[in-house]
């Protein structure tokens, strides 16, 4: 292992990054915002300043990277990123070695597999051999340890928990199929959940004015205060949130009997709203030995989880 690495999370709107040291240590931490609408190659040149200003002064050699997309991690490949304008099979560490010396190494994993590694590695789930994290947010991320190992699948793809059909005729998902976790637990799934019930003009909920012209992301704060005030319509969407969480986590822990499921991502901060709901979902559905063995926990590490995932990554990655 190195001394130190530095471990990066690529965000659509963040480039977020951090000297990460043997032990976990964040030694230094810095963030740009990422410009990743504006193409793949204004977001190299953002990673490339970005390495170059955070290794200052240090020696570095090895960097980890997290990628919101499909990534063929043996190959240093983006095969797929829907958050970053104009990419597509796009050789991300042989662009980088050029730009930066062969001297480098670099490690690339999905993000919410490198969320996974973090909260693992350093976080909630740091006690434990198996795990799943599932990050609530735009869409729903999923990352799979076992055995103290990130399960990525025979092509990379492993762990797209979001993905998993929850109603075989429910709502759309981005993804092309009916009823996936994500279409029901993620803050997409909240907005759509408020324009459904919004159209319905007899309803009276607060939601009607406060959620008016806000972007996405904003929007399961919104529903989370007003469900904590006691409107009844916001209430139905963390019942329905807790539901589709409840039945997801029980086909996980009968599938894979894990010791722990890791919630984090922006929505998960309606915790008590959605979470109660999704245990007793879980149980009824799960095995009662498995489902008793699994604890469910918040993650610990917040914006940490993916640059700590990635570091931990990079530290393997080198002699
Ligand atoms: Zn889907």
């Amino acid at each position: 292992m190195a001394d130190k690495v530095i471990g990066i999370d690529i965000g659509g709107t963040n480039l977020r990054g951090a000297l990460v040291d043997r032990e976990g240590n964040i030694l230094k931490r810095m963030k740009i915002l990422s410009e990743a609408d504006q193409g793949i190659n204004k977001l190299i040149d953002n990673l490339a300043g970005f390495i170059k200003d955070i290794s200052e002064g240090e020696s570095v050699y090895d960097i980890g990277i997290g990628i919101p997309g499909i990534i063929d991690s043996k190959e240093g490949i983006i095969t797929e990123a829907p958050n970053i304008l104009n990419v597509s099979d796009y050789p991300l560490r042989s662009v980088l070695d050029k730009k930066l010396g062969s001297d480098i190494n670099i490690v690339i994993e999905n993000d919410a597999n490198s969320a996974a590694l973090g909260e693992w590695w350093m976080g909630a789930a740091k006690e434990v051999n198996s795990m799943i994290m599932i990050t609530m947010g735009t869409g729903i991320g999923g990352g799979i340890i076992l055995d103290d190992k990130l399960w990525t699948g025979a092509s990379g793809m492993a762990g797209e928990i979001g993905h998993i059909t929850i109603y075989p005729d429910g709502a759309k998902c981005n993804c092309g199929n009916y009823g996936c976790l994500e279409s029901y637990a993620s803050a997409t799934a909240i907005r759509r959940m408020v324009h459904e019930g919004l159209e319905d003009e007899s309803l009276s909920t607060s939601l009607r004015e406060s959620t008016k012209n806000v972007e996405i992301e904003d929007i399961p704060l919104i529903v989370m205060e007003a469900a904590s005030s006691g409107d009844e319509f916001s209430l139905s969407i963390w019942h329905q949130v807790g539901v589709a969480m409840g039945i997801g986590i029980a086909s996980l822990v009968n599938l894979l009997n894990i010791e722990m499921i890791v919630i984090g991502g922006g929505v998960s901060n309606a915790w008590d709203l959605f979470i109660d709901r999704a245990y007793s979902e879980a149980r009824k559905r799960a095995f009662r030995a498995p489902m008793e063995r699994a604890s469910i926990g918040r993650g610990s590490l917040k914006d940490d989880a993916g640059i700590l995932g990635a570091a931990y990554l990079a530290h393997q990655g080198c002699k």
